[in-house]
């Protein structure tokens, strides 16, 4: 019988988006003074709503706020009333999973599939785990003491995700917090902000500045901020170490990635292949910890080459509310600029570009999957970050050869090892210079696991216990 595909496209009724947005500031949506700027929907290019633009009055107003709500209230509060909170909101997060699930892919582009199963339960997942830290600090390594207001900025890749990255541990900790998302993705962030009165947290305990880079300048610039969290590219994080260099403020940094993923001749094969996927075409590739680089054994490459070109035609582009989809748009007109410029001289370098047939919608941000052979280490596609669904491969003989070639990048975010061999899995990982390794797997999130960069990675780490001394006095002893 001949099946032919049906769109199954999840609904937006759920939603009820505001055409405007104001910021959230003191348990409060008020106006911003800066120009109000419009997110769209990469897909469609469809303007979905006009969001305020914080100024620097406002950012200072945010700030003040947080400041009042630490002094006054967050961190005099005992533990467990903070937990009480921290569980309110996992639990309402899991109450409203479908809408923010379906809000998320509208406005970034990500497959409704992954945000609806990755992203959200992960969310929920790390506001329980941190609830249950806020009453037992004196535990933690780190002392009991919050370090005051937390300056957070995030990108867009995984909005919803990098707000609970930085809002959990935060608050658990007894600290405020002022968050300023990326400006093509506020829009999670202000219905968090709904979800933070709905729980009846205390005004001025979260406050979302809304805007772009010059807003995230002023939070890092601003004079009563204790401590600044950042995930976003290494060009930015290096201009904030710069900014807070020679004040008291603490500062975290999770920055990009170039990761191997190293696939050795006794790998199950097709599990590979999976984490192949799964490490370079989740989430378009924008992912910091993305397994951009595969490295091969040169005895299985033309096997293992031919399977993950045929599981990359099985691949389905296009609508991100479809629940079929697999891969869906890039984020920005600039992203997909990016992406494209980087492919472009990986082609004129002599790299082989290979993407299986696909029809990209004619409307939105589309690049299609993509690998390259036959790259090198001097290919600038082996040593930059596309951060989009572009996966460079290049091939290795011994297992030295492959830690070398790992190991030959700025960066020390992430990497795989697939073999069936336990002591090659020890022997690889505790010489890969990389913050997490996965073994046998790929992309694979959990609140009670640290996770965090070597080199130009960034500093510090989110997650886990140790995720902790963040946002602890006692942690940096
Ligand atoms: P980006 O340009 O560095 O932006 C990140 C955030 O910083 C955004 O909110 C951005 O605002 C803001 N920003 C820009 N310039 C700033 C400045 N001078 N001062 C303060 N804030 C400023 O990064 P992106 O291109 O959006 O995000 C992708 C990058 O993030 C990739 O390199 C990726 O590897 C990295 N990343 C790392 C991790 C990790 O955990 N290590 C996780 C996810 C992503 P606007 O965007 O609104 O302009
Ligand atoms: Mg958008």
């Amino acid at each position: 019988m001949d099946f032919t595909y049906a769109p199954a496209p999840e609904s937006r009724s759920i939603l009820d988006l505001k055409a405007t947005y104001g910021l959230f500031i003191d348990g409060e949506f008020v106006d911003g003074h800066g120009t109000p700027f419009k997110t769209i929907s990469p897909a469609t290019e469809e303007v979905l709503a006009e969001v305020a633009e914080a100024s620097d009055a406002d950012v200072d107003a945010a700030v003040r706020a947080a400041r009042r709500a630490h002094t006054r209230v967050w961190s005099r509060m005992p533990g467990s009333e903070r937990a009480k909170y921290l569980y309110r909101i996992a639990r309402i997060i899991q109450e409203r999973s479908r809408e923010l699930a379906v809000l998320e892919s509208l406005d970034n582009g990500k497959p409704i599939k992954e945000s609806r199963d990755v992203d959200v339960p992960i969310v929920a997942a790390h506001f329980f785990y941190y609830a249950g830290w806020a009453d037992k600090l004196e535990h933690s390594g780190y002392g009991t003491t919050p370090l005051g207001v937390a300056g957070q900025i995030i990108p867009w890749n995984f909005p919803l995700l990098m707000l609970a990255w930085k809002i959990a541990p935060a608050l658990a900790c007894g600290n405020t917090v002022v968050l300023k998302p990326a400006e093509t993705t506020p829009l999670t962030a202000l219905l968090f902000a709904e979800i933070c009165q709905q729980a009846d947290l205390p005004p001025g305990v979260v406050n979302i500045v809304t805007g772009a880079g010059a807003t995230g300048q002023a939070l890092v610039a601003h004079g009563d901020v204790d401590k600044v969290a950042f995930t976003g590219s290494t060009a930015v994080g290096k201009a904030i170490a710069r900014a807070v260099a020679g004040t008291s403020k603490k500062v975290t940094l999770e920055l990009g990635g170039k990761a191997a993923n190293i696939v050795f001749d006794d790998a199950p094969i097709d599990q590979a292949v999976e984490g192949i996927v799964n490490g370079i075409f989740f989430n378009q590739g924008h992912v910091c910890c993305a397994g951009s680089r595969l490295l091969v054994q040169e005895s299985i490459a033309e096997e293992l080459l031919a399977k993950l070109r045929t599981r990359m035609g099985t691949l389905r582009v296009g609508d991100p509310l479809d629940k079929n989809t697999d891969v869906g748009a890039i984020n920005s007109a600039e992203q997909l600029q990016r992406i494209r410029e980087l492919s472009d001289i990986g082609e004129q370098e002599g790299a082989g570009r290979w993407s299986p047939p696909c029809d990209l919608p004619e409307r939105g941000f589309w690049f299609p999957p993509t690998i390259f052979t036959g790259v090198t280490q001097a290919h600038r596609i082996a040593r930059e970050e596309i951060f989009g669904p572009v996966l460079s491969v290049l091939t290795f003989r011994t297992p030295s050869e492959a830690i070398e070639k790992a190991n030959n990048t700025p960066y020390g975010l992430s990497a795989g090892v697939w073999t069936e061999k336990g002591s090659l899995i020890l022997h690889v990982a505790s010489r890969l210079q990389a913050g997490v390794v996965w073994a046998n797997t790929f992309n694979k999130f959990d609140p009670t696991s640290p996770f965090g960069g070597y080199k130009e990675s960034g500093q510090g780490r989110e997650g886990g216990r140790h995720g902790l001394s963040a946002y602890l006095k006692g942690g940096d002893l």
